[in-house]
């Protein structure tokens, strides 16, 4: 039986901030794509972690879990977190809801879906990032192995957008703009970028779109209330430096 091709709006790294995901799900809706996966760390850093649970929730999204997301719900313990991000997930912690709690603890680390596979930091491993060549040809012999060999896997954790290649065993790594074909002789490992704490020196909101179709991948930036998420960090008492990098995208 022949299986419609499908769009897919990916997103990542939300990190309890209301007002850009709100601001990427209003964007995804005039895209009018078939479906919204979510590569993890839905909490953490940010103010609203129920409300962006309940939010995704709500709309079926699909989410899978993130390093943050296991020591909000208790399943792991906040170990290699530095002292801003522990401050902050422990803050989580108290503030989780019942429901949010149990809902991410039903969550998978990774799943095969159509044609790519999706997971947080790595495969077979939530808290591992792909930041350099070692990562990358780890992640492609695993992408390799597994039961269908799959060509795309789509990643998020370092909150940095980056389209990883690979073709006759040569890797490359580029910082993409706009859209990109996929070539069928390559590999690729994608991130999308962060929703609620991008990275890579620029504030707005990140996510993605895959036609499966087409074969493209095109990136989206989002502008959202910046202001807003840094005054809910303050009056919430997290460390302030949490408000301020949301401003400067790092
Ligand atoms: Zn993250």
């Amino acid at each position: 039986m022949d299986r419609r091709k499908m769009r897919t709006a990916v997103i990542s790294d939300i990190h309890a901030n209301i007002e850009a995901l709100t601001a990427v799900l209003e964007k995804i809706g005039t895209l009018g794509v078939d479906e919204v996966i979510c590569l993890g760390d839905m909490v953490g850093y940010n103010a609203n972690p129920n409300e962006c649970l309940d939010l995704l929730r709500d709309q079926k999204i699909t989410c899978l879990l993130g390093n943050h997301d296991a020591v909000a719900s208790g399943l792991e313990e906040p170990d290699n977190f530095n002292t801003l991000a522990r401050s902050a997930i422990l803050w989580t912690r108290e503030h989780l809801s019942d429901e949010n709690r149990s809902y991410l603890l039903t969550l998978k680390r990774e799943q095969r879906i159509r044609d790519f596979f999706a997971f947080h930091g790595s495969i077979h491993d939530t808290d591992r990032y792909i930041l350099y060549r070692d990562d990358a040809l780890f992640n492609f012999h695993e992408l390799a192995k597994l039961p269908e060999a799959l060509m795309l896997g789509f990643f998020g954790h370092t909150h940095i957008r980056v389209v990883l290649s690979m073709g006759l065993g040569i890797i490359s790594a580029s910082l993409m703009n706009g859209e990109l074909e996929l070539a069928s002789d390559q590999v690729y490992l994608i991130n999308p970028g962060s929703v609620g704490q991008p990275r890579d020196g620029d504030p707005r909101a990140a996510f993605l779109e895959y036609n499966e179709q087409a074969r493209t991948v095109t990136f989206h930036r989002v502008e959202y209330a910046i202001g807003r998420s840094q005054e809910k960090i303050i009056l919430a008492g997290l460390p302030p430096q949490l408000a301020e990098r949301l401003a400067r995208g790092m």
